[in-house]
């Protein structure tokens, strides 16, 4: 039985090192490109947490390919393999010495030991033929297999190789594909401080609010920036923020202008008792000692008073606003930035197509594995953790056939 593999990132290298004389192609002029970028450079491979509401797509074929393939035996084969694994903040995994790379080496040297790997060979096209496959590269040159793997992920990150190549293979076999979008991304929004407020952190809650209810809150350091907002929770809010924001929904952020707070009524209980404490200092001086000094400006302008003000000056309407402004300040959403910055493709090919094996149903022997299918996870190891369980399930349904 000859096996085919399309693509040598996550997916395509750990099928590679389970599998024996496949053929595996990649586009690139190496194999590994993204996961060498993947955790900032040290790859969140996994996560101790395994709870399925982190992954995105029809449950049931989730669930399917996780009993077929669990984060156990995934572990146990990088241990085979020889990589050392450690578990960090918020349960996730990395490589013991901190580097992609070791990922990358580990599984490039063992896909290389036990298949043919071909790197600068794009497949453009592939044929179903009466007996298997039949993949053409982008010099014309053909190659004939019985299976044929497509591991060639989705659209984020184009400049690691994936391109969305494998949703044109995908189609041109007659399949099914959901709507594509990027995720796991930083999100824009209007707000005339943004250009004076770039660069500012804070650490504390954020809020997603669709058409002014509250969806979902997160925890951790927000970035602002200068076209909208960045950091973990935004990253981890923006599936949900992009779904709505794309189906014509108003989606609105909303975080504290003060650090550590994880209760917006508490924080403007808390700053209101605060102005009464220091009723006597100047509005520049009464901020001075609780926000970033960016958000002097912002609050002076947003209140249309003089910094130098006195707060006893101030008259009760303006004070309201100003306890709201600093307990809880909204940011509108305006687009999100693209598959350049995405780590993640939402969307993909049509999981009932699919069965829990990886095989596609209409199509016998030819599979479909990681973010090229519609199933997305959150951050934290879970996009890497469904490319090995993909490559392992279906490595398993390849083996029964060989
Ligand atoms: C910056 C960044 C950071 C990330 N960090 C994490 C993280 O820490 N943890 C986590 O779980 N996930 C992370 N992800 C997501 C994760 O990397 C992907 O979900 C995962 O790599 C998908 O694996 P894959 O094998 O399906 O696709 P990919 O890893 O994208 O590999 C696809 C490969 O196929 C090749 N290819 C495509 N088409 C063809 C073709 N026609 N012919 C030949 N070759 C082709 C491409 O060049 C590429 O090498 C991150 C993503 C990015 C962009």
């Amino acid at each position: 039985m000859t096996v085919g593999i399309v693509g040598g990132g996550a997916a395509g290298l750990f099928l590679g090192n389970l599998i024996e004389g496949a053929t595996l192609f990649e586009g690139r002029d190496r194999v590994g490109k993204k996961l060498l970028a993947t955790g900032n450079g040290r790859c969140n491979l996994s996560n101790l947490d395994m709870d399925l509401g982190h992954y995105h797509g029809d449950p049931d074929f989730i669930q399917g390919v996780f009993q077929r393939a669990s984060q156990e035996e995934v572990l146990a084969i990088f241990s085979a393999l020889g990589l050392d694994l450690l578990t960090e903040e918020r349960g996730r995994y990395y490589p013991r010495t901190l580097q992609a790379s070791s990922v990358v080496n580990v599984l490039r040297k063992g896909a290389e030991e036990r298949n043919t790997l071909l790197t600068d060979r794009e497949i453009c096209k592939i044929r179903k033929t009466k007996v298997g496959y039949d993949l053409e590269d982008q010099a014309g040159e053909r190659y004939f297999f019985d299976q044929v793997v497509l591991a060639c992920g989705g659209r984020a990150m184009p400049a690691s190789g994936s391109r969305g190549q494998g949703y044109d293979l995908a189609r041109s076999l007659g399949l099914k594909l959901t709507d594509i979008f990027p995720g796991i991304v930083q999100v824009k929004t209007e707000d005339p401080f943004l250009k004076h407020l770039a660069g500012v952190k804070i650490d504390g809650r954020l809020d997603l609010l669709v058409d002014g209810k509250l969806q979902s809150s997160y925890q951790g350091e927000i970035l602002i920036t200068k076209y909208g907002l960045s950091g973990p929770p935004i990253l981890d809010t923006s599936r949900q923020a992009i779904s709505s924001y794309r189906a014509g929904s108003k989606v609105d952020f909303r975080f504290s202008l003060l650090n550590g707070v994880t209760n917006f009524q508490e924080t403007y209980d808390y700053v209101e008792e605060k102005t009464y404490q220091h009723f006597h200092k100047s509005l520049e001086d009464f901020l001075q000692g609780l926000v970033h000094k960016k958000f002097i400006h912002l609050v002076a302008k947003t209140l249309q008073v003089k910094r130098e003000t006195l707060l006893e000056n101030l008259d009760y309407q303006d004070l309201r606003r100003l306890w709201t402004l600093l307990s809880a300040y909204t940011m509108p959403m305006s687009g999100h930035l693209s598959y350049d910055q995405a780590q993640v493709t939402i969307g993909g090919v049509d999981t009932s197509q699919i069965k829990t094996n990886l095989e596609v149903k209409n199509h016998p022997g030819l599979y479909i594995l990681g973010e090229l299918l519609d199933v997305d996870g959150d951050c934290g190891g879970y996009n890497l953790q469904w490319a090995w369980s993909t490559a392992l399930s279906a490595f398993k349904a390849i083996k029964k056939d060989s």
